[in-house]
């Protein structure tokens, strides 16, 4: 119920309560409590539309220090991370590795367990074409942190319970908390399962559906060496995103070294 009833308005779809399947599960978006988009609504979709009308990341800014409790938001390199979150999506997780591949890119893909468990070809794919793999949460929970912590363990491990039916052997080593909604018991949860908790540095609200211009224009003009992007590739409408990786992949890759998080972090 708290994610629902956090879910800011965003596109006409929700404005009718009918989400599609043809755009999969549809997780509404999460601004920051005190943001603009963060009003709470009176009339939230009908539970009946979606599995999953919880929050999303994006906060519209990099959250301070002091709510992170350790989450790395930067590589600690010189390098680039692209992150993408929520997925994966049979309609846009394909076209983000078309992308990657054409620019010999690797990435790293925080996926959510229910995704995971629905679509083990994508995780695979994402695996043999060289991405790391990051748990963001079972069900996108962004309360997950409030919750105790036998709860959060259990969540996080079905997530990697998920992901390893499709990929038994490849590491699962980030958590990143669905909306950056941190909390010490998160991420203590999270280093103890052998997960590094990952915020990010750049973010350029792309769940807000700015359109393609802008999430280009935030995230070259931010971008910066260390930069972790916060991107989606499921959640909604990612038309947007998909134009805006397809502008920022020749720039990005001509002034930074791009790399998928490390499986050993230091
Ligand atoms: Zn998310």
């Amino acid at each position: 119920m708290l994610g629902r009833s956090l879910v800011p308005d965003q596109t006409p779809r929700q404005s009718t309560g009918v989400t599609t399947s043809a755009d999969g599960p549809h997780y509404a978006d999460q601004p920051s409590v005190g943001e603009p988009g963060g009003t709470p609504r009176a009339s939230a979709s009908p539970v009946e539309t979606g599995p999953a009308e919880t929050g999303q990341d994006g906060s519209g800014r990099v959250a301070g220090d002091d709510n992170l409790f350790g989450a790395h938001a930067t590589t600690g390199t010189p390098r680039l991370a692209l992150t993408f979150d929520d997925g994966p999506d049979p309609r846009y997780t394909p076209q983000v590795l078309a992308l990657l591949r054409e620019y010999d890119v690797r990435a790293t893909f925080c996926v959510v367990g229910e995704n995971a468990q629905n679509h083990p070809d994508l995780i695979q794919s994402i695996v043999d074409d060289g991405h790391t793999l990051c748990n963001h949460s079972w069900h996108h929970d962004v309360g997950l942190g409030a919750r105790s912590a036998d709860a959060i363990r259990s969540d996080l491990l079905r997530t990697n319970a998920a992901i390893r039916a499709a990929v038994p052997d490849a590491p699962i080593v980030w958590y990143r908390q669905p909306g950056g909604a941190w909390t010490y018991p998160v991420v203590s949860v999270a280093r103890q399962l052998g997960m590094t908790p990952l915020h990010w540095s750049v973010d350029p609200s792309d769940w807000e559906l700015p359109g393609a211009t802008k999430i280009t224009a935030t995230v070259l003009s931010q971008a910066a060496p260390g930069s972790v992007v916060l991107l989606h590739d499921a959640g909604g409408d990612r038309q947007g995103t998909m134009e805006a990786l397809r502008r920022i992949l020749p720039d990005l890759t001509a002034r930074f070294e791009l790399e998928a998080l490390p499986t050993d972090p230091t």
